[in-house]
């Protein structure tokens, strides 16, 4: 079989020229080595190789449909999620206070290069999970990293990135998604995303979206614009799941590429049942969002 990615290409960049395992200086590192890290890197080829690549022709021709009720998908991508998660790769450089493996960046980047290479479709679930879940680590408080930054990272829900709408791509000035205070602290959250990547499954026990909107007042453009997590199920105080949360699926698009990724119109709270949180400061959206995008790698806003 071809690689997926020349290993001494692989080898050349991370130990050659980076000399990655020179991190081990730093005390978040320390005790790491070139075996820690080809080991990692081992794993990731076999499972790349065993579980993502042999149905990435057949997700590309089998792309997900949705039936009015449901969104289906060949079985084969939640049989290679359920290893990736398994395997403990979301948190490959999530601090171990968090259930990680605190490995550099540059290795998740590595790992995530050959799941890419292998099947860029079943990949994108993981990617953006693990990217929304990161953008609270960096973001988040407490309670959010406890309530949706976990169960992120143990693979249980999925995440995803809600900037775009019908009207507003690359000028994200004018999205008019709108986010209205609500007496218990919460936002009740109107408006319509288009091009969301992961925007529904049923891949994952709940999705939480990460969505850009403006509070009632808030200035016109981007400094108007703030971050919220609208989950699909809405989560009680015990971490369990609740009601469904007014994001209502209004149809898949078919693009080329990313096939095997569901990409998704979503509407939010059409009939006033929708919810979010409040993440990082009002008119900061923006800003906390480009974490998730600048650290994701999968996703690139021209
Ligand atoms: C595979 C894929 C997955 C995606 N997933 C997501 C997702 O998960 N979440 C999400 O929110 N969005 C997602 N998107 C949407 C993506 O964010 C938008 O496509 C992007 O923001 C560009 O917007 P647009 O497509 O409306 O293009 P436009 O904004 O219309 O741009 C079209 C062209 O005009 C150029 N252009 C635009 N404005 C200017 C300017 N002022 N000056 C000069 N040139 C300009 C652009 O560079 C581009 O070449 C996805 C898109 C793709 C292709």
């Amino acid at each position: 079989m071809t690689e997926l990615i020349q290993r001494r290409d692989l080898d050349f960049l991370l130990h050659e020229w980076l000399q990655i395992e020179t991190l081990n200086r730093h005390h978040r590192y320390s005790g790491q080595d070139r075996a820690t890290y080809d080991g990692v890197i081992d794993a990731a080829t076999v499972l790349a190789e065993e579980q993502f690549l042999p149905h990435a022709a057949k997700l590309d021709a089998n792309e997900p449909h949705f039936d009015g009720e449901r969104v289906h998908l060949i079985p084969e991508v939640k049989a290679a999620l359920d290893a990736y998660i398994e395997g403990g790769f979301l948190g490959t450089a999530f601090d171990t206070e968090y259930g990680g493996l605190q490995l550099p960046y540059t290795i998740f980047q590595a790992v995530s290069a050959l799941f890419t290479a292998a099947n860029i479709g079943t990949s994108g679930y993981l990617f953006l999970t693990g990217a929304a879940a990161n953008l609270l680590r960096a973001h988040g408080t407490s309670a959010q990293r406890k309530t949706y930054m976990e169960p992120m990272l143990a693979g249980r829900w999925f995440g995803t990135m809600c900037l775009s709408e019908p009207q507003a791509g690359s000028s994200l000035g004018d999205i008019k998604t709108r986010a209205t205070p609500l007496p218990d602290g919460g936002y009740a959250i109107s408006g319509n995303k288009m091009w969301i990547s992961g925007g529904e499954h049923d891949l994952s026990e709940n999705i939480v979206h990460h969505v850009l909107a403006r509070i009632d007042g808030a200035p016109a453009g981007v400094k108007g614009i703030s971050l919220f997590i609208v989950p699909k199920y809405r989560v009680n105080a015990d971490g369990s799941l609740g009601a469904k949360n007014g994001v209502r699926l209004m149809g898949l698009n078919h693009k080329m590429g990313y096939r095997g990724t569901t990409n998704t119109a979503l509407s939010f709270g059409e009939q006033g049942d929708c919810v979010g949180e409040l993440v990082g400061a009002p008119g900061q959206g923006l800003a906390c969002m480009f974490h998730m995008i600048t650290t994701d790698g999968s996703v690139t806003l021209q």
